[in-house]
């Protein structure tokens, strides 16, 4: 039994100590701060419950459907495919896209005539095919361009691309021009095919929480400051300690990381969506709109509202705003609610603000001048989605594999 100290305890490091637990290791967590989660995290308002940006887990994930036991945390999925909002000269215009990842025919044929053309659906179709082949490794092969020149590759249509690609996914990767590295667009698309969008009962803190339960909150210290000395000395809080080996699982260089998010909570009487899907705006970018996307957790989760009330939950894109000169949550706020009353001008008014959440360093940058791979991008004992990609799988897969590295150095 070797004695290991994880630093950071957020999802990689925790499911990195609970791996290593689980092969006989005695191990212990350092967390920085006075909670675990790190940015997985929920608040509970007015009985309401407030994740931090809008956050899901997807079940066809591969480690996280090792790492997590999603009946246990009452998981509830979203509709497949997606309502499309586009704002036209005699007002808001919504139509349903069934599925387009699972059924690209049935779910893009309402698309058609808006902006899809045929020959879009087709592509979709091939799309469809070209990702699903073969083992999830392969996707994290070949090219690694930027998603949008992958999508320009495929030959999508420019209205197709900006109107249904772009509001979707850059409210995914958290950025505004689709410069993700294709892989990871290859990636999250296979993945959505696959499985299903899904949101645990108590909130998505419920997923860290779930591995901090299996590890025992014993093995977890908040509020630690450490001082590493080296690879199997460090200092927390002042105190020498000695491990056989130190296991870093957090971003050194996360203050420096540029994709930001603002996420604004409504409390509203009801929903005004009438299935669960998410909303998209097909205008995010080729109008200069501002919303990429609107949810209702709620609808899919009754226990994120109280009784009676919905919560709406609403992702600008930092860039986004930042390109639209909205640099304060006041202004963020105000510019959302002149597009949200564009669509909904009947009820959005008596919308109650519960929370503007600005998340500053939300994801790590990929673009395609990274070899985006499976394999974390760090030499020694670090783990966490920056090694990796920026995403709960990117975390897990990042843990596994330095937990299977510190098993081999310890073997050694
Ligand atoms: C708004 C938002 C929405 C997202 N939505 C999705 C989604 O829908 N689907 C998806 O798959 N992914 C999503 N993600 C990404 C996902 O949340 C992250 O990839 C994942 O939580 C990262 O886990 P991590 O352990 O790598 O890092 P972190 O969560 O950042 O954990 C690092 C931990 O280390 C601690 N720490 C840092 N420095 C020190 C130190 N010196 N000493 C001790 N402790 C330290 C931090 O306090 C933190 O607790 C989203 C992220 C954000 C921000």
């Amino acid at each position: 039994m070797a004695s290991i100290a994880v630093i950071g305890a957020g999802l990689s490091g925790l499911r990195c100590a609970t791996l290593l637990q689980a092969s006989g290791h005695d191990v212990q967590v350092f967390e920085r701060s006075n909670q675990i989660g790190g940015r997985m995290q929920t608040d509970a308002v007015d009985g309401f419950l407030l994740d931090h940006g809008f956050h899901v887990m997807q079940t066809g994930y591969p480690a996280s459907q090792r790492a997590f036991n999603f009946q246990t945390m009452e998981a509830k999925a979203f509709e497949p495919g997606a309502i499309v909002v586009e704002q036209k000269n005699n007002g808001a215009k919504f139509w349903t896209m069934a599925d387009p990842f699972r059924r690209p025919f049935q779910g893009l044929l309402s698309g058609l005539n808006r902006f899809a053309s045929p020959f879009d659906l087709l592509r979709v179709a091939r799309l469809r095919f070209a990702v699903r082949r073969g083992k999830v490794s392969r996707v994290f092969t070949g090219e690694h361009n930027t998603a949008l020149q992958y999508l320009e590759r495929r030959g999508f249509s420019p209205a197709m691309i900006e109107r249904f690609f772009h509001p979707l996914f850059s409210g995914i990767f958290l950025e505004d021009d689709l410069r993700t590295n294709e892989r990871m667009f290859r990636f999250v698309f296979r993945m959505m095919s696959e499985g299903q969008m899904v949101l645990p009962k108590h909130g998505i803190a419920a997923a860290p929480k779930q591995l901090a339960q299996r590890l025992g909150q014993d093995r977890i210290h908040l509020n630690s400051t450490v001082d590493i000395r080296n690879d199997t000395e460090m200092l927390v809080n002042g105190e020498e300690h000695s491990f056989d080996a130190i296991v870093k699982a957090f971003n050194p260089a996360m203050g420096e990381e540029k994709r930001h998010v603002w996420t604004l909570h409504f409390d509203a009487e009801s929903s005004p969506l009438r299935t669960n899907h998410i909303l998209l705006n097909a205008g995010v970018k080729s109008t200069e709109g501002l919303i990429a996307h609107l949810a209702v957790p709620s609808d899919v989760q009754p226990s994120y509202a109280p009784e009676g009330r919905s919560l709406i939950t609403i992702t600008v894109v930092g860039e986004r705003a930042d390109a639209r000169g909205l640099r304060d949550a006041s202004a963020v706020e105000a510019a959302v609610r002149s597009e949200l009353s564009t669509w909904y001008p009947e009820v959005s008014k008596a919308w109650r603000l519960l929370a503007v959440q600005h998340i500053q360093h939300a994801l790590p940058e990929i673009g395609k001048e990274i070899n985006l791979g499976t394999t974390p991008r760090s030499n020694g004992f670090e783990c966490g989605d920056h090694t990796v990609h920026g995403s709960v799988e990117g975390a897990l897969s990042s843990a596994e594999t330095t937990a299977q590295r510190i098993e081999a150095y310890l073997r050694k």
